[in-house]
């Protein structure tokens, strides 16, 4: 058997079936959910009423933590841990990389004595130093000031990590600069989270509203690839990479639509339930698991939560997805695009924001005089119309490029969708200051007697939207498969937070005239709409014409990262950030320039390893082939006709010719920087390496095509999107 083919064999043979495990156990789920977190349960079967309570207090109002109280909490914490088996802790931030960074630390102390305890303090828990200096920081902490500190967030509850090898506590927590700049994803989120706590209750006040504590919630969706790890090891560029950068089409790719909900592989359910059991443990409530639209693409979605925990739970999510592929034989490539011609992975990120007994984005049964709704859902829209810049910057990386301004929509454009009863109230707002009741809900008549009538919900879905509303939430679909959540979330936080500012003002200014509510209100939404309107669309987000369409209507349209991040530090952008506390010109400075980096060094690594693997891989199977053939020929002269052999020859020294003409034009790009800094860098690689790497892989896709199978120096296409 050739070596391709034995591939295909053995990547299905390495997964075995572990022992049927149906027990019947009816208290499984409540049981193990959250048993690897020192969450409330835990807290209060630990902790002393008075700091338990103080800790509560913290977690679900917002309010300040007495420092006196870390020691007792660190106590329960490390009896706690050592109870599940930990060994060693550490502070779990989140650095600019959008990953995970952490450092161990062993509870071990040795005495005097030479006798070994375990010990961990206040102090440990609250405050850690990471020896941080190689974590990139935009310039926000050069190497001579190298310090860098993390900070215990009691709001994310505390967790193990390991089982079955090694076992640690994680403490999620915040990082800085010695300067208290924030270096992560979270400190900003979480300012923005303030932020729009701040501004809602002052606008809930005006409405005669005394609230609680608002909070941003987010549930994200996450799509990925499952392929054998046979297969890819055997690919340096899913290795280096996370995507492939050669691959021909195969004869079957996604045109059967017939994978999006299909029955779920046995080995695929296996690894998703052993994920989902896992996450159970970690508190992640993971709700829906189902088949995408490509071959082994799937998509797993938790219970929303509060923005900061649902940040850190989706870090953990992508953590355990790709841990646990390994224990089935696969490897789970969170990547947005690791096949060309077959679709893209995203994350439905869905947003919204409420106190803890009312959902700000519901409209109710009656959204046409549902005044508060209406007066936060318009506030949205219109912040997303003033920050599409915003929206874009914190979505664009070298792998969504691949979906936004590719030929995968959602496009680098944002809109909003509404659905058709939204969309009728906006229009008579509009059009007569006022609304009233017009499309009805109704029932859905199926037309079988033993089906139930089903409601109708107020708007269809869209699937093309980068931003739809669904309901009771939008939904944030433009952010990458591999991207963390947070930045997404601190922009939506902050821009809506603006706009509800603003228009507080407004609202209060006229209500303290004398004017009701009501009036005053419709007034608000009537000036506004005409300002913002050009921003909903609920056509197909996906057709050439809403290209032309939103270029008429003056919508920004970025086409790439390197032209949507500059906006990151805009100086409206600034300005918004600084006045809301959310982040300093320097703070969202340093994002831009890490952001930038990355682009740089993920088109840099993709660019010299499609250099090798043509170099080293594509083209030696070439010039075997053709020696094969020029032996054919001379050893069946005068045996038989040998035009056939020669316009093969003729084929496969002209592609050979071509792969090498433009390989070593990608050899030259490659050396090439385009400049000393990185602000010049990403537009060499935008406009001269990502070219000749196309260039390359354009020969390259066609030879796969004609040598043969056994020649054929990786798995192709067609083995590793179906073997499973
Ligand atoms: P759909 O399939 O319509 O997109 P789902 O009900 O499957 O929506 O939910 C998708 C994600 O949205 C889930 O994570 C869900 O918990 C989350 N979600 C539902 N309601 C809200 C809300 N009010 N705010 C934020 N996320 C929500
Ligand atoms: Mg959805």
């Amino acid at each position: 058997m050739t070596q391709r083919r034995f591939d295909s064999v053995s990547a299905a043979k390495t997964w075995s079936r572990r022992p049927e495990s149906r027990s019947g156990d009816r208290d499984l789920l409540p049981r193990i959910f959250g048993e690897d977190t020192f969450g409330i349960r835990e807290m209060q079967a630990r902790l002393p009423d008075n700091v338990f309570k103080q800790l509560v207090r913290t977690i679900e109002h917002g309010e300040e933590l007495d420092p006196g109280i870390a020691d007792t909490v660190a106590a329960a914490m490390k009896d706690w841990a050592l109870s599940r088996g930990a060994t060693h802790y550490t502070h779990w931030f989140q650095p600019l990389t959008g990953s995970t960074a952490e450092k161990h630390d062993s509870f071990l102390k040795v005495g005097r004595d030479g006798r070994a305890i375990t010990d961990f303090g206040g102090d440990e828990l609250v405050q850690g130093e990471p020896d941080a200096s190689s974590f990139p920081s935009g310039g926000l902490r050069a190497t001579f000031e190298a310090r860098g500190y993390t900070a215990w967030d009691p709001t994310s509850p505390a967790f193990i990590l390991g089982g079955e090898t090694a076992t640690f506590l994680c403490i999620p927590t915040a990082f800085s600069s010695w300067a208290g700049e924030s270096l992560d994803a979270k400190i900003p989120l979480l300012r923005s989270m303030d932020a729009l706590d701040r501004v809602t209750r002052r606008a809930l006040k005006i409405f005669g509203v005394d609230a609680g504590r608002v909070t941003a919630n987010l549930g994200p969706e996450q799509e990925f690839f499952l392929v054998d790890r046979e297969f890819y090891y055997r690919r340096p560029d899913l290795m280096t990479s996370g995507r492939t950068l050669f691959g021909a089409k195969p004869p079957r790719g996604q045109e059967l639509d017939d994978h999006y909900f299909g029955s779920i592989h046995e080995r695929v359910l296996a690894y998703i339930q052993s994920v989902e059991m896992d996450l159970y443990r970690l508190g992640v409530p993971m709700k829906t698991r189902h088949n995408e639209v490509a071959p082994g693409q799937y998509e797993m979605a938790p219970v929303y939560e509060n923005a900061n925990v649902a940040s850190d739970h989706q870090q953990l999510m992508m953590r355990i997805l790709e841990r646990n592929a390994r224990r089935y034989g696969l490897v789970c490539l969170l990547h947005e695009k690791p096949f060309r011609g077959i679709n893209g992975s995203g994350k439905h990120v869905n947003w919204s924001f409420g106190t803890s007994d009312r959902n700000l984005m519901d409209p109710g049964d009656t959204p046409h005089d549902n005044l508060i709704f209406l007066f936060f859902c318009t506030a949205v829209m219109s912040a997303v119309e003033k920050h599409q810049d915003l929206l874009l910057a914190c979505v664009s990386t070298a792998g969504n490029d691949h979906r936004l301004g590719a030929n995968e929509a959602p496009p680098s454009i944002i809109s909003v969708f509404l659905g058709d009863q939204l969309q009728d109230i906006f229009q008579q707002l509009e059009e007569s200051g006022g609304a009233e009741e017009r499309e009805r809900e109704g029932l859905l008549g199926l037309g079988v007697t033993v089906l139930p009538d089903l409601p109708r919900h107020s708007g269809d879905r869209n699937r093309t939207s980068p931003f739809a509303f669904t309901g009771n939430k939008f939904e944030f679909r433009a952010v990458g498969s591999a991207s963390s959540i947070s930045l997404p979330a601190t922009v939506l936080n902050t821009i809506v937070a603006e706009s509800i500012d603003e228009w507080s003002d407004v609202l209060e200014a006229v209500v303290e005239s004398g004017v009701s509510l009501e009036t005053a209100l419709w007034k608000l939404l009537s000036n506004e709409i005409p300002s913002f309107k050009r921003i909903i669309f609920n056509g197909d987000n996906y057709a050439p014409e809403w290209v032309e369409e939103a270029e008429r209507r003056g919508l920004l349209n970025t086409g790439n990262t390197v032209t949507a991040l500059p906006a990151l530090a805009a100086h409206k952008n600034e300005e918004l950030f600084d006045k809301y506390g959310v982040m300093s010109p320097r703070e969202l400075e340093a994002r831009l320039e890490v952001l930038t980096e990355q682009y740089f060094i993920k088109i840099n690594i993709e660019g010299e390893t499609a250099a090798h693997m043509a170099r080293c891989m594509i083209l030696p199977a070439a010039v075997t082939y053709l020696e094969r053939l020029a032996a054919a020929r001379s050893g069946t002269k005068g045996v038989a006709p040998t035009s056939g052999l020669d316009s093969n020859i003729a084929r496969v020294s002209g592609l050979i010719d071509e792969l090498t003409e433009a390989l070593d034009e990608l050899d030259t790009q490659n050396e090439e920087l385009g400049g000393d800094e990185v602000a010049e860098k990403v537009f060499h690689m935008r406009d001269n390496v990502i070219p000749a790497m196309n260039a390359v892989r354009d020969v390259a896709d066609r030879m796969e095509k004609v040598i043969p199978d056994d020649l054929w120096p990786m798995p192709g296409y067609r083995d590793i999107l179906f073997v499973k």
